[in-house]
Formats: structure tokens, C-alpha cells, sequence
């Protein structure tokens, strides 16, 4: 491991008042005891940064559906404790050695990855895109769900002082991560989409998808509520994916040719089997929802003979979060609609709850530590 396994400091410290580099001695952090599966607002200390880190006064951090497999314990543990969240922004309040790009004040965006460092891709000079045992803010290190959080310098993007702190921490994951799968899907401006699930990911697919100029974009989601936000933000056609006539209309919207490119946000073996059914010749089906469900292409001369790619994805580049920090920025994409709530840390229960029951259709709730 690397310096997130020092011992926290020491008692003694966490007395003696603001330091030298400007930070408070002790902030309010959620913490997540794995083994017991508890996660409460704790008093502890302020993390300083090492030779190239900074330490970032978080202003917004989402909640987001992987918090909530760590937190049920899907994902195996990599810390006995740990502060949860990733998808976050802030100020840097405090800079290490070997740091000069940034300074006290800068508005950022935190990316989630840093490198291992050891890595093939790591000792070749990859760094974060390409490492291939990326550590994971809060997972392999102290995440956001806190008033403060140390992260590397490479991790960090600018934010002009256009875009609402509180909506970078929404491009964070929550639209890079969809972001990212466009890329991976290789889409054209003019080539047909079909989306299926329309939760964040789906939702900013949509939004996504109409800026790179995909036509038509067809939206699938047995939701209602879901269907019409997807129409107000640029959808095409909104299906429900239980209709039998579902497969008819998709052909039909495409004049008979299938979908270029499809992406499947939920994951899951009917909405694969679906979408696979649905695409094109050289068709490319992207897959951004988890599950563990065993998955099958039907015939494979189908699939052979109409040169169907299917791939997955997961997570994005820094370079995304850039280009979306841009596109914000610029007024191209607005997700002020994807803000569904605010709340202090110590209601960070009350947000789980509102993701896990998925009161109002939530997009993302964000802590404001
Ligand atoms: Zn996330
Ligand atoms: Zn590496």
C-alpha cells in the first residue's frame, strides 16, 4: 500500500489547533467499518498531503449505486475502515511537494483512479489511464463522504468559476462514466442509439448522445416518470421495454436497418437479450450496468453474419472528465436537472435511503460536508 496505510494521527496532534499548512486539526468524516458493516459520522483527523498530493475541502460528493455495494458488502473490502464516496469536488486547501499545477483556492473536480505505480502500464509511464490495478477513491483510500480528502495531484481537474461546484461533483462518474461507454461504442454523429435503463447513467446517455449527434435515440425504460424525462432531454422515441411490440418499433424507427449502437445501462439478461436483438449490421452493444447474470447472443450466425461487437465498460478517462467540464462550461450540456438533492453529511442515511428506495426518481443526491 501506499501512504493511505499510515496510522492516523495522533491524539496529541488532533489537540493542537490549526497547523502550519492552514487545515484544521480533526473534520467530520462517514466512516464504514467493513467487518461490522456500520457507517457513522465520526471526528477525525484532517489528512495532510505528501509529495504530490493535495488535500481538497470537499463542497459536493454524489451518492452513488457503487457506495451501496460496498456498503452491503458486494465489493470485498480493500480497508478495514473507510470513508466512502466518489464522485466529488472542492477547493485545494492544502498542496504537497512536487505539486506547482496547483494552489490553495483552485476549484476541482476529483477523478476517482490514481496509480499503482508498479503496475506494467505504471512502470512504462501509463499513469492513471491506462494502470491496470487502479486504486479507487474510497475503496483503495480515503474517499469523499468528509470535509477534507487527500488525493493525488494527477487526479485533479480545474473547474471554472461558471460551473456550480455541485454539478462537477454530478460529471464525476455519474455522466463520465456514460461518457466514456460513447467512446468505447465508437459512435458517429448520425448513427442510431438505443438506451436501455434510464437511471443516471441512461439519463445522461441520452443527453450525451444528442450532443456527439447520434439520430435517431431511442429510450427504453419501463418507468414512465423515466420515459418522459428522457423525451424532455433529447430522446427521440421513449419505449417501454416490456411491450411485446417493443422489437417491431425499434426496427421500424430504424427504417429496418437495427440500431448502430446500443448501450445497456440495467444489465441485466432481458434488456442484453434485447438489445442485441435490436442492433444492426456491425452493431455495437455497449455494457454499463453490473449484474451477475449469465449472458447469451443467441445464434451465432446471426451474430457472425451481421459482424455484432458487444463490449464492456467501466469507469472513464481524465480526459473525459475534462471534455465534460468543457462541454459544461460552455453551456453544451446542463445538469442542473440531475441534482436531486442536497444534504448535509449527517443525513448521509437519509440519502442512502432516498437512492435505495429511489424516492422521486432521483438522479443523484449529493452530500455538502
Ligand atoms: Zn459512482
Ligand atoms: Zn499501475
Amino acid at each position: 500500500m501506499t501512504s493511505d496505510a499510515r496510522p492516523l494521527e495522533t491524539a496529541a496532534h488532533a489537540t493542537a489547533g490549526p497547523a502550519a499548512d492552514g487545515l484544521p486539526a480533526t473534520m467530520r468524516a462517514a466512516r464504514f467499518d467493513t467487518a461490522a458493516g456500520t457507517l457513522t459520522v465520526q471526528e477525525v483527523p484532517v489528512p495532510r498531503p505528501g509529495a504530490g498530493e493535495v488535500v481538497v475541502k470537499v463542497a459536493a460528493c454524489g451518492i452513488c449505486q457503487s457506495d451501496l455495494s460496498q456498503l452491503d458488502g458486494h465489493i470485498a473490502p480493500r480497508l478495514p475502515v473507510v470513508t466512502p464516496g466518489h464522485e466529488a469536488s472542492g477547493v485545494v486547501a492544502a498542496v504537497g511537494d512536487g505539486t506547482e499545477l496547483w494552489k490553495v483556492g483552485d476549484r476541482v473536480v476529483l477523478g476517482a483512479g490514481k496509480a499503482c505505480g508498479t503496475c506494467p502500464a505504471c512502470r512504462f509511464g501509463g499513469g492513471t489511464n491506462t494502470c491496470e490495478n487502479l486504486q479507487v477513491m474510497a475503496f483503495h483510500y480515503d474517499g469523499a463522504w468528509a470535509e477534507y480528502v487527500r488525493t493525488d495531484a494527477t487526479t485533479l481537474i480545474a473547474v471554472p468559476d461558471s460551473v456550480p461546484l455541485e454539478h462537477a461533483a454530478v460529471l464525476a462518474d455519474a455522466v463520465s462514466t456514460p461518457y466514456g461507454a460513447i467512446d468505447t461504442a465508437q459512435l458517429r454523429s448520425a448513427e442510431s442509439v438505443g438506451i436501455w435503463g434510464l437511471g443516471g447513467l441512461g439519463t445522461h446517455l441520452v443527453q450525451l448522445t444528442r450532443i456527439c449527434g447520434a439520430s435517431p435515440i431511442v429510450a427504453l425504460d419501463p418507468l414512465p416518470a423515466a420515459r418522459e424525462r428522457a423525451l424532455a432531454l433529447g430522446a427521440d422515441f421513449a419505449l417501454d421495454p416490456a411491450d411485446e411490440d417493443t422489437p417491431a418499433r425499434l426496427k421500424e424507427i430504424t427504417a429496418g436497418k437495427g440500431l448502430d449502437a446500443a448501450f445497456d445501462c440495467v444489465g441485466r439478461a432481458p434488456s442484453f437479450t434485447q438489445a442485441e436483438r435490436a442492433l444492426g449490421h456491425r452493431g455495437r452493444l455497449v455494457l454499463v450496468g453490473i449484474s451477475p447474470d449469465p449472458l447469451a447472443v443467441g445464434p451465432e450466425i446471426h451474430f457472425v453474419r451481421n459482424r455484432h461487437t458487444v463490449i464492456g465498460h467501466t469507469g472513464y478517462r481524465m480526459e473525459h472528465l475534462e471534455d465534460l467540464v468543457e462541454l459544461t462550461a460552455r453551456g453544451r450540456l446542463d445538469i442542473s436537472g440531475s441534482v436531486s438533492a442536497i444534504l448535509p453529511l449527517e443525513e448521509v442515511h437519509e440519502g442512502i435511503r432516498r437512492l435505495r428506495e429511489r424516492e422521486g426518481n432521483p438522479i443523484r443526491v449529493l452530500l455538502r460536508p
